[in-house]
């Protein structure tokens, strides 16, 4: 029996995973939820699961919640997070946060040796060396949940790292894939959140339209797989059929195909090499007539060059990044920014602030927190 706990349970992958463990309750057991926000979803949910342990992330949630469920043990805030991730009894974390607060719990959690099954891709973009040294270091297993880095894991069973000429993540090119540069300039949040073939998370929406996602994947990529950038290519695929693909030496190239379900990942994630069933859509060879491609265009989604470099440069560039676009994404959530300044505001702190060589955990935090005060502030007042 596996015994998971889900960090971000009540958001897109966190209500999949929980999906994925019921289907398989003979061999996976949920120990122990954390939930932000979504209080609601959480007390319905409670009225027919209980856990060693559930997280929020207020103490007021976290007092109503005990008078709700008395028998229930609650924690709530950052402590409460880790004091999950950490859970004596389980032995995987799926970590199904958004954004640079996934990363700390994932590295307590690999310092208990805990597997980690991880949806937050902020956990390797920021600090993608620390992160796998620390896997090393531990002897845990770290499986991404997400489709394109399942696809190439899948991909690659059977065969060597060694021998592999390239990748190819593909990419569907997001909400606005079809407009032009112009006609980004008045989008509204409602158009952007509209993603052609996956429903997901707010935030990963939004960096799927300005392809900072794809950036961040191809990042993760390296980690990952420890490839060089060289090596990463992506394509735009519109149809998010082909998850991704992975060439060898010989020129064969290995591809995952399927229709777009983020519990197929989850459940590899989970159980693979093993293939357990799941019950969803299966792609039909007779409807499905084409498959298209073409290459990502660098001027429309600028975005993409900007931050592969600073990934290539290290030293504290992608925490920059990272925490601007967090920031970002925010305020024009809030209506307080247009889209195109999403870009603006990473270009702009990535030119201010000083590049620095080795950061230690701390100084992460520290810096993520500044950068995110400081764009957040100066925006407040916009309307
Ligand atoms: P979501 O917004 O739907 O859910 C996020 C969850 O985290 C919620 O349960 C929320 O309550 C919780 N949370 C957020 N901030 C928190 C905090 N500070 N403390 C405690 N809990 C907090 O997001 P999502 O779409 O499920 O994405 C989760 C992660 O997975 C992201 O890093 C995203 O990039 C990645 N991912 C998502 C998908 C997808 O299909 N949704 C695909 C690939 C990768
Ligand atoms: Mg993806």
């Amino acid at each position: 029996m596996k015994k998971i706990v889900i960090l971000g349970a009540s958001g897109s992958i966190g209500v999949q995973t929980l999906d994925v463990i019921a289907q398989h309750s003979d061999k996976l057991v949920c120990l122990g939820i954390s939930v932000g926000q979504n209080i609601d979803w959480l007390k319905k949910h409670l009225i027919h699961h209980s856990y060693k342990l559930v997280v929020v992330k207020n103490q007021k949630d976290r007092d109503e919640l005990s008078q709700l469920f008395p028998l229930q043990e609650f924690d709530y805030g950052d402590n409460g997070l880790l004091k999950l991730a950490i859970l004596d009894e389980a032995d995987t974390v799926v970590n199904a946060l958004v954004g640079f607060a996934g990363l700390v719990p994932t590295l307590k959690a690999i310092e208990k040796g805990k597997d980690i099954a991880l949806a937050n891709k902020e956990t390797l973009v920021v600090a993608g060396k620390l992160v796998m040294d620390t896997v090393k270091q531990y002897k845990v297993n770290l499986r991404p949940i997400d489709s394109e880095h399942s696809a190439i894991l899948q991909a690659l069973q059977g065969n060597s790292l060694d021998e592999v000429s390239r990748i190819i993540v593909t990419a569907s090119g997001g909400s606005f894939r079809d407009k032009t540069r112009e006609e980004l300039k008045n989008v509204s949040v409602k158009d952007a959140l509209r993603h052609p073939n996956w429903s997901m998370g707010q935030k990963i929406t939004i960096d799927s339209a300005t392809l900072v996602n794809k950036a961040f994947e191809v990042i993760e990529a390296h980690w990952l797989f420890n490839l060089p950038y060289e090596k990463i290519e992506v394509v735009i695929h519109k149809e998010s059929i082909i998850h991704s693909m992975v060439e060898y030496f010989d020129g064969s190239i290995m591809a995952q195909l399927g229709s777009p379900d983020m519990r197929v990942p989850i459940q590899y994630a989970l159980c693979g090499p093993s293939r357990l069933p799941l019950s969803g859509q299966r792609l039909n060879f007779n409807i499905l007539s084409q498959l298209n491609f073409k290459p990502l265009d660098e001027s429309f989604y600028p975005c993409f060059p900007m931050i592969i470099k600073a990934a290539q440069k290290g030293g504290n560039q992608m925490v920059i990044v990272n925490a601007a676009n967090e920031a970002a994404v925010q305020l024009f959530l809030n209506e307080k920014i247009r889209f195109l300044q999403i870009e603006e505001i990473i270009k702009e702190c990535l030119e201010s602030i000083p590049y620095k060589e080795i950061m230690s955990i701390e100084e992460m935090v520290q810096l993520d927190h500044a950068i995110k005060q400081s764009v957040l502030n100066r925006y407040k007042e916009t309307v």
